[in-house]
């Protein structure tokens, strides 16, 4: 399966390039927001947004998001960023 999570993979660093432009500076320290992803065992492709800066993250673990919710996951950072 390893052309599969290839597939994945690029796909999610378009998704991750497409939405970090749209990522307003950390709450809480100013620092730059960033995007992580990770594959599951599944094949569902999982992001996690945090600061580059102190580490701040809305999630603890990898699992809490799905592809489909990232888009509301950066408008949740957002809305965080600017209260
Ligand atoms: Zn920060």
């Amino acid at each position: 399966m390893k052309e599969g999570v290839e597939i994945l993979n690029t796909h999610a660093n378009e998704t991750k390039d497409r939405l970090k432009g749209l990522l307003k500076p950390c709450p809480f320290c100013g620092g730059k927001a960033d995007i992580d992803h990770h594959i599951d065992s599944f094949h569902d492709i999982q992001y996690h947004i945090k600061c580059t800066g102190c580490g701040l993250s809305f999630n603890n673990s990898w699992g809490t998001y799905q592809t489909s919710d990232i888009q509301k996951e950066v408008v949740r950072w957002n809305t965080r960023a600017n209260p």
